[in-house]
């Protein structure tokens, strides 16, 4: 078992421990999301913590916070950074609703990365069922995940108006799983 898989381990366990009870999964992509060409039009290119905006990343702790959600990573820096490294970065803005996970880098649209977490997501320890799920993206490759996908605008990032959107589309009964990539 690698170091990540015990940490992930590690966290399942004490997820078992604080919330036992099925759970609800907001898939999380960042540029575009938790930043937008208007952040960096203002702050300039930066790195890491500079690609996070305050203001937005308040907006998605407060939507796992009223919604009771946890959080995985289907964005690209999944493949870029480490989860302990965005991990790290999102407590610095505040954002510290759990991570669960991040999808894999399956080179294919990104609706079907997440349906494979989905169907793997049974065997991961202490995790209950999955009673809801938004995707939080400024991309539109979600295929038959899009009734679940809230579209950000790169423009603007995740905005009140997305929050709303993305608690709603949170209370909806989950897809049905799995399904057949179309032909
Ligand atoms: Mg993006």
């Amino acid at each position: 078992m690698g170091k990540s898989a015990v940490v992930g381990s590690v966290r399942a366990l004490a997820l078992r421990v604080l919330a036992p009870q099925a759970m609800k999964v907001v898939f999380l992509d960042i540029d575009g999301v938790l930043n937008s060409r208007a952040w960096f039009e203002r702050h300039g290119p930066a790195r890491g913590l500079g690609h996070l905006e305050p203001r937005a990343c308040a907006r998605v702790q407060r939507l796992c916070d009223e919604t009771d959600a946890a959080l995985v990573i289907s964005s690209t820096w999944r493949v870029i950074h480490k989860r302990a490294a965005i991990s790290e970065m999102f407590r610095a803005r505040d954002l510290t609703t759990t991570i669960l996970g991040m999808t894999a880098a399956l080179h294919t649209a990104r609706g079907y990365e997440i349906q494979a977490w989905l169907d793997a997501s049974p065997a991961i320890a202490g995790l209950g069922a999955i009673e809801g799920m938004v995707i939080l993206d400024d991309d539109a490759d979600m295929v038959h995940l899009a009734p679940w996908h809230v579209m950000t605008d790169v423009e603007h990032g995740f905005t009140d108006r997305e929050l709303v959107q993305a608690a709603e589309v949170l209370s909806r009964p989950m897809p049905a799983s799995p399904r057949e990539p179309a032909a």
